[in-house]
């Protein structure tokens, strides 16, 4: 038996569909009820037919029915890596930029290279300088650069985007992981970085339609299944793509009030990162001491103006932020070829600065103050010429 109806939006008042609503979610409650209480039957009965050894004849359904096995097809990456190749063929750097880049910071008289997680509570007298990798797109590179430090002796510190195709994809709620991941988990484990979760729950929510705070918490839990020590993740993009920032999932780390449109329609706090034992946010971005709500909804509604290779943009989101603070006084950020950002607050002063090559970034070191945090933001794609 199946029932259906038509609910005229057009024509129903605001209080007439919170009526409707309250009704219909308590009768899918008891039906829920009934529903798990038969399977709990037919599983009773089930365990019968087994234990009389009689033959049950297949996979049937409620009524006895063969069904129609779920079917998903294994995602394809090849593909996938010719579209990270053509879309990022403008905006990489040869891969020993990199290889430069460590160099520098490793025999720096100034710098201490540690993982994310220490910088979050590090005190050092001269400059603490964490590399943070956003495996948006290229876990290929990924790898290389784990090993690379691992040769160097540094940890850096890697975070897998749980939303990118690398990872896996949705089929409905069906969720599927991709094979190679299992064998690029592995090897950054064995290169002994830290490892993170790219946090995409808004995305999760927004985009693909799942709990986007549950599709979160299960890849953490099945990362540290995995043997990773995950402590914690880091949000992807920023605030002008959902409207929030994705750490605001946690209750926390809420950086403005969400009192209103798109806020509303986010899952805004539905985290504690206590209860998943997660000690920080890689993102180090906190609230303001007295958050501008206007200011903050005005810069995180401008989606078009959004551009990391925009100075002007660039410059507000590190220096003058109207949705945080950052919880580090410089970010280093690659976002394009030969071109490198850097921007905080040195002394309370907003310090930016654009257009900077690798041979540059030594000389933002050098304007650093003692006992200050710095932040070298990477994603793998940028290194892949
Ligand atoms: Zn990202």
């Amino acid at each position: 038996m199946s029932t259906s109806r038509t609910i005229p939006l057009g024509r129903a008042g605001k209080a007439d569909l919170k009526r409707d609503l309250a009704i219909e979610r308590e009768r899918t409650r008891m039906l829920r009820e009934d529903l798990g209480r038969i399977h709990d039957e037919l599983a009773a009965l089930y365990a019968a037919v087994e234990a009389a050894g009689v033959d049950a004849d297949g996979i049937t359904n409620l009524t006895g029915t063969r069904v129609r096995p779920l079917a998903v097809e294994e995602p394809q990456l090849d593909n996938y890596f010719h579209q990270v190749a053509s879309n990022y063929a403008s905006y990489t750097n040869p891969y020993h930029h990199y290889q430069q880049l460590v160099s520098m910071l490793a025999s720096h008289s100034k710098v201490s290279l540690v993982p994310c997680y220490e910088l979050a509570q590090h005190s050092i007298s001269g400059v603490a300088v964490a590399l943070r990798h956003d495996i948006d797109a290229d876990p290929v590179t990924a790898v290389r650069m784990a090993r690379q430090l691992a040769r160097d002796g540094i940890c850096g510190s890697f975070y897998l985007l749980h939303t990118a195709l690398y990872y896996g994809r949705f089929f409905g709620t069906l969720f599927v992981r991709h094979r190679e991941l299992r064998p690029w988990i592995d090897a950054l484990l064995v290169a002994g970085c830290e490892l993170g979760v790219h946090n995409d729950a808004l995305g999760a929510h927004s985009r693909l339609g799942v709990d986007g705070p549950e599709a979160l918490v299960q890849e953490i839990e099945w990362l540290r299944s995995r043997g990773a020590t995950i402590r914690g993740t880091v949000g992807h993009n920023s605030a002008p793509v959902y409207g929030a920032e994705n750490a605001e999932v946690f209750a926390n780390r809420v950086l403005w009030p969400g009192d209103s449109y798109p806020r509303t329609m986010l899952p805004l706090g539905m985290l504690d990162e206590r209860e998943l034992q997660l000690t920080y946010e890689g993102t180090f971005a906190k609230p303001h001491d007295t958050p501008d709500t206007v200011a903050a909804n005005a810069f995180a509604a401008d989606r078009a103006g959004a551009d990391v290779r925009d100075p002007s943009w660039m410059k507000r989101y590190l220096t003058d932020n109207p949705c945080l603070d950052w919880g580090v006084d410089c970010q280093v950020w690659v976002v394009g070829q030969e071109h490198w950002v850097a921007g905080g607050r040195i002394n309370g002063e907003p310090y930016f600065r654009d257009r900077l090559t690798i041979s540059d970034l030594s000389s933002v070191i050098d304007d650093m103050p003692p006992s200050s945090k710095c932040l070298f933001v990477m994603h793998p794609e940028y290194f892949r010429a």
